[in-house]
């Protein structure tokens, strides 16, 4: 969730307008585990930020790499609204049972937020089962495709003389990036639907708009553009 910081609304209560909603899901703490747990909010409602994954911080109004790894609410249909957000009736499908962050968030006050943002958060491990061969799967994910490499070729890509090298680099991480999400639907029968929560975005995705581009066949081209 975001909080709509930069030019705050000239009120002192909640209208109910959906604007924090539409900005994005919150993270999950500790204690909004009772809530998955009670079955109001399954793994297919959630998204991973992967240690290093560039996020929007709305307190230092910047993207910076995410310091940990954290579980949020995920969008829908491309956009960051809340996929719970029903845009109908403006409305929280789930508003009696709604998250930690989505009860203490005041728009025109953020200090409790500030409170417990980053603070006790959810990550995948609490919400797996133990033994379950999808952790194994993670742990790969983690060390063949980690935000810490990208921004390690990321860097070269910039540096004279080692641009093709860190670019074909590049590329055969993306490629391993899919390729594992591959193996944990086609041969763990992970469902599709979980995959953002067990492996968080494509990286091809999260790297769109530095202007990277991945074609179908698997190039990848673009360069250093930001
Ligand atoms: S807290 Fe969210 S829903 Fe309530 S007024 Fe502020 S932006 Fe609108
Ligand atoms: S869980 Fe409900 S209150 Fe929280 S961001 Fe989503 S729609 Fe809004």
């Amino acid at each position: 969730m975001q909080i709509p910081l930069i030019k705050r609304p000239p009120r002192d209560h909640c209208t109910r307008c959906g604007t924090c909603c539409r900005a994005g899901g919150p993270a999950l703490h500790r204690e909004d585990i009772a809530i998955l747990l009670a079955g109001h909010v399954g793994h297919r409602h959630l998204v991973t930020i992967r240690a290093g994954e560039p996020v929007f911080d709305p307190f230092a109004e910047a993207v910076r790499p995410s310091p940990q790894e954290m579980i949020k609410v995920r969008g829908r249909g491309g956009e960051w609204t809340c996929c719970l957000y029903d845009e109908k009736t403006s409305s929280c499908t789930i508003y009696e049972h709604r998250f930690l962050e989505c009860r203490l968030l005041k728009c025109w006050d953020p200090a409790e937020l500030a409170e417990v943002a980053g603070r006790d958060l959810l990550v995948r491990a609490d919400l797996i089962n133990p033994g379950d061969p999808v952790l194994e799967l993670i742990e790969l994910h983690e060390q063949e495709c980690s935000y810490q490499k990208v921004e390690e070729l990321w860097a070269r890509l910039s540096t004279k003389g080692e641009e093709a090298e860190a670019l074909a680099a590049l590329r055969e991480l993306l490629r391993r990036d899919l390729a594992i999400r591959l193996l944990a639907t086609r041969e763990v029968g992970l469902a599709e639907e979980y995959e953002l929560f067990i492996f968080g975005r494509p990286l091809f995705k999260v790297l769109e708009p530095r202007g990277l581009k991945v074609f179908a066949h698997g190039e990848l081209k673009g360069g250093c553009t930001g």
